[in-house]
């Protein structure tokens, strides 16, 4: 078969399924034939190896199950990053790379030193720790699988400027603070949600999803922990729900924060917030 055969045979499979059919066939037929998508665009009456379309089927049946393609493939770009996923993490989305692009303008001259709390895969980290390479990035998640992913994506994007450990929100940092920024992407969704029994999120850890009180919970505890932990102009700064932007900037008003200001997301919803 070849390449425009299999691939639009492919499309139909998906295309109930994902918004993203296209690219989601061309991301699995690439990993499997070890091409760059554009290789289709070039040679799509090319045929495929026997060894590729049952590679191909594979893949592309689990997709149809609903995994995410971050999943299947074992990757995900973020920033100018590569980075490993794994289901034990989150993966990293486009609306994170919000935060990284308001941290870089907000501090233009970059941060000293930087705390990133449940830091996942390590991106936010490592994408301020790269931009910023004279800052000294530390990255926490209470998962210890999370952790190793993290120390891994570190080596994977050489960065040498972040390191990772295990700890409960502040429970482990308290020799390496205080920080001149916080940056953290918690769990932020209401356990009530609908949200979270469509589509990829279904696939991705729950404790890197939901938190109690409507989702506000943890985002609750950071902020009232945090000023212990910063230099006194020193800046925290949360990716949160569409719909948190007021309720987090109250909590930083209530908390002494000033300067508290939320910035949309691509898609204009409130998405991140500072103080
Ligand atoms: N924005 C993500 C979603 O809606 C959730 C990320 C998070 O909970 N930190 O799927």
């Amino acid at each position: 078969m070849t390449i425009d055969t299999l691939l639009k045979q492919a499309y139909g499979r998906l295309d109930t399924l994902s918004d993203t059919a296209q690219l989601d066939a061309q991301l699995l037929l690439a990993h499997i034939m070890g091409v760059s998508t554009t290789y289709f665009f070039t040679w799509p009456d090319k045929s495929v190896c026997d060894a590729h379309q049952v590679g191909f089927e594979t893949l592309l049946a689990r997709r149809e199950k609903g995994e995410p393609i971050a999943y299947i493939l074992g990757e995900q770009d973020f920033w100018s990053l590569s980075l490993e996923t794994s289901a034990h993490t989150l993966i990293p989305r486009a609306d994170t790379e919000r935060l990284v692009e308001v941290a870089l303008d907000l501090l233009p001259q970059g941060a000293g030193s930087i705390l990133d709390l449940g830091t996942g895969t390590g991106a936010i980290a490592l994408a301020l720790a790269k931009e910023w390479s004279a800052s000294k990035v530390m990255g926490v998640d209470y998962q210890a699988e999370a952790v190793a992913l993290s120390q891994s994506n570190a080596i994977r994007n050489d960065v040498s400027n972040a390191e990772f450990r295990q700890s409960n929100w502040f429970s482990e940092v308290k020799d390496a603070a205080p920080f001149e920024l916080i940056v953290s992407n918690p769990p932020y969704i209401d356990p009530e949600d609908e949200h979270l029994t469509q589509g990829d999120v279904r696939f991705e850890p729950l404790t890197a999803l939901i938190a109690q009180e409507k989702g506000m919970a943890d985002i609750r505890h950071i902020v009232s922990q945090s000023k212990d932990y910063l230099v006194k102009k020193g800046w925290l700064m949360f990716e949160h729900g569409y719909d948190q932007g007021s309720a987090v900037r109250s909590l930083l008003e209530i908390h002494g924060f000033e300067e508290i200001a939320t910035y949309q997301d691509l898609g204009g919803n409130d998405r991140v917030t500072v103080g």
